[in-house]
């Protein structure tokens, strides 16, 4: 499964996100916790959409798609030299596919900040240089390996000497991977060297508990958001505390705390959000049977692809796939409506799967 991992300095509020995160997921009805890793939380997707769904077409209960987070060790200045838990630290990183950078951006005297000061800014460079140079030190490994080869004008050495030309520079400023354009080509290259500065990257700015109801008004945040800009990133503001405070209280009174501190959706259902749209995931769901579900696919993914997702006897033995759009169920009003508005659809193998799609797949067994 994909998985966002959760990165910080030490002391930031990392920890308590992630029990905002497994006491959140605590409450799911049928996860097998007894098999996780204490370090993976699983998280349901939000989704206002199945609630809809059942409404037309009423199942025994609802499914929603989860979402898993890994907690990584606390970063150090020097990790990229082997410092601290330097080295299972970034081993840690390049297994995940995305990263949640959690940034310090409230005051609080009684909680020592590593650097003696709140700095977001220098915080965010702390770790994204150890990322760097962990970085440069691989491509520089691979460089003097690749420009030998390359030397015998071997074609495929040549793309990636070229490309380790184009990143090299862009390293030794200090700036990510990510930052850099890449072609389709390269980008595929690229991946294949598991660099972690060109994963995916969402700033979380833990604010006080005080901003909540104006996040913009913090000007931590707005230095964060900044900076994320700057990178082509995107940034999001929560208060961890706060967060794992409504984790724990019951679904009635969630809402009633969030209507008090002044916001209509939990900083961690933003999160939840967030980081799946930062893995390029997209759900589609399943009705008329015994629960109304909701699934996930990457983006881009075709129709039998898809249909592995929920089983693999539904991609290899793939017929076709009826295909309602969430928008046309929902404007229509029933299945039958959708179908003689002549909306419900009938698709091949090269079908991209949109998101919002309901589907129900036809195969040979
Ligand atoms: P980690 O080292 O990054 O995992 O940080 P922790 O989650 O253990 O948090 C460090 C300390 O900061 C703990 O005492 C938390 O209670 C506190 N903390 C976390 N989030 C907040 C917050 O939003 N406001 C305040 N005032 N304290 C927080």
């Amino acid at each position: 499964a994909l998985t966002a991992g959760i990165v910080g300095l030490p002391n930031v509020g990392k920890s308590t996100l992630f029990n905002a995160i497994t006491k959140a997921g605590a409450e799911m009805a049928n996860y097998p916790f007894a098999t996780i890793d204490p370090n993976v939380g699983m998280v349901e997707v939000p989704d206002s959409r199945l609630a809809r769904i059942d409404e037309i077409i009423p199942a025994k209960k609802i499914v929603h798609t989860t979402f898993e987070f890994t907690d990584i060790a606390g970063i150090v200045k020097g990790a990229s030299k082997g410092e601290g838990l330097g080295n299972k630290f970034l081993e840690n990183i390049r297994q995940v596919d995305a990263i949640v950078h959690v940034v310090r951006a409230f005051d609080d005297e009684n909680i020592t900040h590593v650097s003696n000061k709140v700095d977001p800014l220098d915080d965010i460079d702390t770790i994204n240089m150890e990322l760097v140079l962990a970085d440069l030190d691989s491509v520089n490994k691979r460089y003097a390996r690749v420009e030998k080869i390359a030397r015998t004008k071997d074609k495929d050495a040549l793309a990636e000497f070229a490309l380790l030309q184009k990143i090299k520079p862009v390293l030794e400023e200090g700036k990510a991977v990510r930052s850099i354009e890449f072609n389709d080509e390269e980008k595929k290259l690229v991946k294949s060297f598991f660099l972690l500065t060109s994963k995916p990257v969402l700033y979380v700015a833990n604010i006080a508990e005080d901003d909540m109801a104006d996040p913009e008004a913090s000007e931590y945040y707005q230095q964060i958001k900044k900076f994320a800009e700057d990178e082509g990133s995107q940034a999001l503001a929560v208060s961890a505390r706060t967060e794992e405070e409504i984790a724990e209280l019951p679904d009635d009174e969630k809402q009633e705390f969030l209507e008090a501190e002044g916001v209509t959706e939990s900083g961690l259902d933003r999160l939840i959000r967030a980081s799946y749209k930062l893995l390029g995931l997209a759900t589609f769901f399943t009705a008329g049977g015994k629960e109304t579900r909701a699934w996930t696919f990457k983006a881009g993914m075709k129709a039998p692809q898809v249909a592995g997702v929920i089983h693999s006897d539904f991609e290899r033995g793939f017929i076709r796939a009826e295909v309602a759009s969430f928008e046309d169920l929902d404007k229509y009003g029933s299945m039958q409506a959708v179908k003689e508005a002549g909306r419900l659809r009938l698709e091949g193998k090269e079908y991209v799967v949109q998101d919002g799609d309901i589907i129900e797949f036809r195969f040979n067994v």
